[in-house]
């Protein structure tokens, strides 16, 4: 996903273009990362999941914790190459999805395996009658999912209780695996509207934010040339860089609240202007 040049027309400073650029550390280590993540995440979501797991809530639930985790990751490993963190959205994803039911078979096969004495037991001491009544463990993962599915899955929604069987139980599965992506996907596309700086190699982040008074409001409404009528009862401003700050600088004044980091209404500066704009904001400030 590449960001479209736009020109502010306060400075006519265009808006950093692109993201970073693909690396090999990017595919062996952050990806790899992501998916090891994903996974502790479906064996943790089991293991809640035994207790507690309210239908629908729970699975966008994970895929809230997974998107946060993912752009989280994405930050701290200055990770700007967009079309990565999409496939790294897809594969965690699936790794959350299909690791849920991994995790769900090995309990299984560990649950067998624990009973298989007692069984073994009875069967000496009862003989047929407890071969009678033996299932047999699944063979692998997709038989296992293909027994669940013909066990039922039981499904409490606050109209009852329902068992949903055969397909059934496969397009609720599905439907959770949709119901994790979501919210992920949703998460990583606002964090990937935000700008980052190709040339240090890191996202933009918020240097300084806060409420100004309408004096210097007015200031920096005429330094950027926005009309003042807007901030005369003082504004919010958020100003923006990368970690190194090469220019341009993002800065916007808002008198209702504080825009987005990823804002359209973001306006940018170049190095003369930037330091003309910090200069009022420290002067807002007090006497230095
Ligand atoms: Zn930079």
């Amino acid at each position: 996903m590449q960001h479209d040049p736009q020109t502010c027309q306060a400075s006519q400073t265009t808006a950093p273009v692109g993201g970073g650029q693909w690396t090999w550390w990017a595919w062996c280590l952050w990806l790899p990362a992501c998916v090891g993540f994903a996974a502790l995440l479906a064996w943790a979501s089991l293991e809640i999941g035994r207790h507690f797991s309210p239908l629908l809530v729970f699975p966008l639930l994970i895929g809230l914790v997974l998107g946060a985790s993912l752009v989280a990751l994405m930050r701290l490993g200055q990770m700007g190459h967009r079309p990565t963190a999409w496939l790294a959205v897809l594969l965690s994803v699936a790794a959350v999805v299909v690791g849920q039911h991994y995790f769900g078979y090995r309990s299984a096969l560990a649950r067998i395996k624990r009973e298989d004495p007692i069984v073994r037991r009875a069967r000496q001491v009862f003989g047929d009658l407890v071969q009678g009544d033996l299932a047999p463990g699944p063979r692998n993962l997709a038989d296992y999912l293909q027994q669940r599915a013909a066990q039922g899955r039981t499904l409490r929604t606050v109209f009852g209780t329902c068992t949903a069987r055969g397909p059934w139980a496969w397009s609720s599965w599905a439907i959770d695996g949709l119901l994790v992506l979501l919210p992920a996907v949703v998460m990583m596309g606002f964090a990937l509207r935000r700008p980052f700086c190709g040339r240090c190699g890191s996202w933009y982040a918020t240097r300084r934010r806060g409420r100004l008074p309408s004096e210097a409001a007015r200031r920096l409404a005429e330094e950027l040339q926005l009309p003042a009528e807007n901030v005369t009862g003082g504004a919010w401003y958020r100003l923006i860089c990368c970690n190194q700050g090469c220019t341009p600088t993002g800065f916007s004044l808002s008198c209702k609240k504080p825009v987005a980091a990823h804002s359209p209404e973001i306006v940018w500066l170049d190095d003369r202007r930037r330091d003309r704009v910090i200069k009022i904001l420290d002067q807002s400030r007090g006497p230095q």
